[in-house]
């Protein structure tokens, strides 16, 4: 598993009244509003460990929202920046289930950019394979028994 290092910065009153999350496609950049904030997320540093804001890439992500959402482009200065590193797996998809030779162990890990989202379902496939249930997601193609050659 490699780091995914995405930038996020909150704009903590929004000049515009938000009432949906969207994606700025073209440019990747994630935009949630949280209350009267609205918060933008973006870049994918495949392998970068720091944990270190990358300016240059925030500095990107600030150009697009201006030429795409103009309304922003006085609210971008003084913005609460963050960095997060994503765990991110070779084919793109989470690892979830018990690795061969160890009964004690399960993993859930490796959902990269989709992690909020997808924690609630992860969480089902836990319990339910743990407590010996019936799964009402299959998760073979998630075993962490994939990548071995
Ligand atoms: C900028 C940005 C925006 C994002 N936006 C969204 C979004 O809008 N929606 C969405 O679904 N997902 C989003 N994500 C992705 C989401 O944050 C991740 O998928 C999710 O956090 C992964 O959860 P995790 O528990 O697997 O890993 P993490 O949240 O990384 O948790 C791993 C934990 O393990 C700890 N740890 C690491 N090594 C050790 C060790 N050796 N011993 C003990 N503890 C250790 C770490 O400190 C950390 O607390 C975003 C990510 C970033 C960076």
């Amino acid at each position: 598993m490699v780091p995914g290092k995405g930038q996020h910065m909150m704009v903590e009153k929004s000049p515009v009244r938000l009432d949906v999350p969207m994606i700025l496609e073209d440019a990747r950049v994630a935009v949630t509003p949280m209350g009267d904030s609205v918060r933008f997320g973006g870049t994918m540093e495949l392998g970068a460990w720091s944990s270190k804001v990358n300016q240059a890439r925030l500095g990107g992500m600030k150009r697009s929202i201006r030429k795409i959402l103009p309304q922003f482009a006085g609210s971008l200065e003084n913005v609460k920046t963050w960095t997060g590193l994503r765990p991110c797996t070779p084919d793109g998809l989470p690892v979830v289930g018990r690795p061969e030779g160890y009964s004690n162990l399960f993993l859930a890990t490796g959902h990269a950019m989709m992690g909020m989202s997808l924690g609630p379902v992860t969480g089902l496939c836990v319990a339910e394979s743990l407590s010996g249930a019936k799964l009402t997601v299959p998760i073979h193609a998630l075993s962490p028994g994939r990548f071995k050659k």
